[in-house]
């Protein structure tokens, strides 16, 4: 969780870095001129992290799409890699649209170059076909 004090273009930001189980507790200040000054980390991977969360935040999505003729309606997805925190919902609402047929394996791109980020949208988990199910 981040904690936000802004002011104009003046930013102080206390957050917890979540690269590695120690949890560092990291305040970062973005001055009028836009340069940062990081503290609270105890090695350079917190550091990046602080940066990338103020300059730019990326999240990995993950999320079900629907499915058909399979055991059940929904199946796992996720992104192959982190995409710009400003197009999850965007995202999710183009994931909402899709509908695949199984059987599914594990890693089978399930959209592929999703909002034009160049990363690709793949299943979480086998589905099999099951006949009957619609
Ligand atoms: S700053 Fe380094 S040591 Fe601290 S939580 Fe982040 S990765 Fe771990």
């Amino acid at each position: 969780m981040a904690i936000d004090t802004q002011v104009g273009e003046e930013l102080k930001r206390k957050m917890t870095c979540i690269v590695c189980p120690t949890g560092c507790q990291l305040e970062v200040q973005r001055d009028g001129d836009g340069k940062l000054s990081i503290t609270g980390f105890q090695c350079r991977r917190g550091e990046a992290y602080a940066e990338n969360e103020i300059l730019n935040p990326r999240r990995v999505l993950t999320t079900t799409v629907k499915i058909r003729n399979a055991s059940l309606p929904l199946l796992p997805v996720r992104t192959t890699e982190a995409i710009p925190k400003e197009l999850l919902a965007e995202a999710m609402q183009v994931l909402a649209q899709v509908e695949v047929t199984a059987p599914v394996k594990t890693g089978d791109v399930i959209l592929a170059n999703i909002l034009d980020t160049g990363i690709d949208v793949i299943a979480s988990r086998d589905m099999k076909r099951v006949e009957g199910v619609a």
